[in-house]
């Protein structure tokens, strides 16, 4: 647990949540400021900043609890679909440091837009930076 962390306070219980999905190691709540009906979080239990902090075995638990709650959210608010994103950093927009999954119910005609639209414009790359970024990824892959 980290000290002045929102969620892991609610971890905790000490601050209220409107809970829909609890184990030993994932905990998925409402979002307390919906951005549509049936907005839920997902988080780990255990206080890591961002995705990649989370071992690769508990970001398997809280993708498994992504995965699972999906449908019954979209049901319970009769959506079309939803965005399934998570902010990961500051500079993301990420705003509490823990980091969480959001579940945001989609409906026809809802006005909002897709990922993409986040972004402003697309970078120009040449075919040999491509090359070198996907090359660079792959070595990071490597342990
Ligand atoms: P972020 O911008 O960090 O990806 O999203 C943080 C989310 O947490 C926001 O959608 C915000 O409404 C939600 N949130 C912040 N504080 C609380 C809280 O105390 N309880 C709940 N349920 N949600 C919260
Ligand atoms: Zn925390």
């Amino acid at each position: 647990m980290s000290e002045d962390c929102i969620f892991c306070s609610i971890v905790a219980g000490e601050i209220p949540s409107r809970t829909v999905y609890e184990d030993d190691d994932v905990l998925a709540f409402l979002d307390a400021n919906p951005l549509a009906p049936g907005h839920t979080l997902v988080i780990p239990k255990a206080h890591h900043e961002h995705v990649q902090d989370m071992p690769s075995d508990l970001a398997g638990d809280v993708f498994a609890v992504l995965n699972r709650l999906v449908e019954p959210v979209e049901s319970a608010v009769d959506a079309d679909g939803s965005t399934v994103a998570f902010n990961n950093g500051e500079v993301a927009g990420q705003e509490v440091p823990h980091t969480h999954g959001h579940i945001v119910p989609r409906f026809e005609d809802d006005g909002s837009r897709p990922i993409h639209s986040i972004f402003g414009d697309r970078p120009n790359l040449a075919d040999d930076e491509l090359d070198d970024i996907a090359a660079s990824i792959a070595d990071g892959t490597d342990d």
